[in-house]
C-alpha cells in the first residue's frame, strides 16, 4: 500500500473533498503526507 501510495493519509482524504483537518495526528506540526509520515515527522523518527 505504502509503495502504491494507497494509504489514506489526510492529504489524500483531502482530494476526495472529505473535510478534515490534515495536520499531522502524530507531530501536529505538518500535513500529513505519505513522506511525511515515513521521513519528515519528529515523533516517527523517534520510533524509528
Ligand atoms: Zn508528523
Amino acid at each position: 500500500m505504502v509503495i502504491l501510495n494507497r494509504l489514506l493519509t489526510w492529504d489524500r482524504l483531502l482530494a476526495f473533498a472529505i473535510s478534515i483537518d490534515t495536520c499531522c495526528f502524530f507531530c501536529m506540526d505538518s500535513i500529513e503526507r505519505l513522506d511525511h509520515i515515513f521521513f519528515e515527522c519528529s515523533f516517527s523518527r523517534k520510533v524509528w
